[in-house]
């Protein structure tokens, strides 16, 4: 850990803690943190660009939704946060990658009702370097999935920091060799990824994902791109698609802050179409590229 630590810190890189900016080594929260204690937190990953922090005001907006399902207050005024985001972003020189923010109900004795008024949200915010090159690389080539029952709570529409299941499945994928694990409901439906919205191209050529509901979180990346989508005259479905749907698709894709339309070049071993990626999740991703800058 504390090898990690030392080699996870080059000097300079800073992170932001209810209202100081620190080196990143030495940003700490109280070890009561209801975060901590209880995942009683939510948070959010916007990606930058070219110094630039993209769809900043949809996840700002889903920010302040997940807040309120939780009765967490705004840590601070929502004006506040794209200058905090822009000020992490200046001081840690970043050109690529994601800002991750997490509020969190803050410090108290360890009991589980909220107390009420009696605690300080705790606002943290991170700043990670990507690498573009590698971005790139992925969404020319692709990557392989898995599906793994979905075993999360009711409530997949609030970005909390409960990720436990989240971590089961994607440590699943990554020891198969797969990039993400879509998650499957009872009824043998995609919900959605790990850390990411699932999208199919039906034998119509019908751009297919799953309509939203409380089983699964509201992408930011999802909305961008169905809206580009809808623009460009392509036809677009929101429906419930099963792992057999997605084997015979023509196309399939991920979407995330951290990768819009990522192809999906195999589920669980099988290609999708000819295993290469194909036309319109391509096409997608420039019309993504073409409207993700405009905030
Ligand atoms: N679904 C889940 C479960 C996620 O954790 C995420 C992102 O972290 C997404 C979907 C994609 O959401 P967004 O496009 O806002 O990054």
């Amino acid at each position: 850990m504390k090898k990690w630590i030392q080699t996870h810190n080059p000097s300079g890189r800073i992170a932001y803690v209810n209202g100081r900016y620190l080196p990143h080594a030495h940003a700490a929260v109280h070890i009561e943190d209801r975060g901590l204690q209880f995942g009683d937190s939510i948070y959010e990953v916007c990606r930058v660009e070219g110094g630039i922090l993209l769809d900043e005001q949809g996840h700002l907006d889903r920010l302040e939704r997940s807040l309120a399902a939780i009765e967490l207050p705004m840590p601070v005024a929502r004006a506040a946060l794209p200058r905090i985001m822009r000020e992490l972003v200046r001081r840690n020189r970043l050109r690529d990658g994601l800002v991750y923010l997490q509020v969190t109900r803050g410090a108290f004795r360890r009991d589980h009702p909220m107390p009420v008024g009696a605690t300080e949200p705790t606002l943290i915010l991170t700043a990670h370097s990507g690498d573009p090159a590698m971005a790139a690389t992925r969404l020319a080539q692709g990557v392989k999935i898995i599906t793994r029952p979905d075993e999360r709570w009711a409530r997949r529409d609030i970005k909390t920091t409960q990720l436990l299941p989240a971590v089961l499945a994607k440590t699943a994928a990554k020891r198969a060799g797969a990039a993400e694990a879509w998650l499957v409901d009872d009824d043998g439906f995609v919900t959605e990824g790990g850390s990411t919205n699932g999208w199919i191209v039906d034998a119509d050529g019908t751009l297919v994902t799953r309509p939203l509901s409380r089983d699964i979180l509201p992408g930011v990346t999802r909305a961008v791109v169905l809206a580009a989508a809808r623009e460009a005259g392509l036809a677009v479905a929101e429906r419930k698609f099963t792992v057999a749907q997605a084997l015979a698709a023509r196309e399939a894709f991920l979407t995330s802050a951290s990768g819009a339309a990522v192809p999906v070049v195999g589920i669980d071993g099988q290609p999708i179409g000819d295993g290469r990626p194909r036309p319109l999740t391509l096409r997608l991703q420039a019309l993504y590229a073409a409207r993700s800058g405009q905030r």
